[in-house]
């Protein structure tokens, strides 16, 4: 049994493309991460996933709740607020 797609012209797909509303929040979460001096790499010992922001320790990508950022980062990543957590 034929699809019933079969017959139908092939229509190109548009190619995905940032809309306004990706550039604007591109724009501003590089602001954010400028300020913080958020960079993609632990800095010594100190890294996300060590610092008392960062929600969920065990993951690799957590929230960081610090009131500056509220963002997602990395495990792996570093920033100039980072503080030691809480034993
Ligand atoms: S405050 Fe900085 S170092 Fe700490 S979790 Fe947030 S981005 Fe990472």
């Amino acid at each position: 049994m034929a699809d019933s797609t079969d017959d139908l012209p092939e229509v190109p797909l548009p190619k995905p493309e940032p809309k306004e509303i990706d550039e604007k929040l591109a724009l501003q979460l590089r602001h954010q991460a400028e300020d913080a001096v958020l960079r993609g790499k632990p800095n010594g010992e100190e890294r996300c996933d060590n610092c008392l922001f960062y929600m969920n320790p065990d993951d690799k990508i957590s929230y960081c709740w610090h009131p500056k950022l509220r963002i997602l980062v990395g495990g792996e990543w570093w920033c100039q607020w980072w503080e030691k957590t809480e034993d």
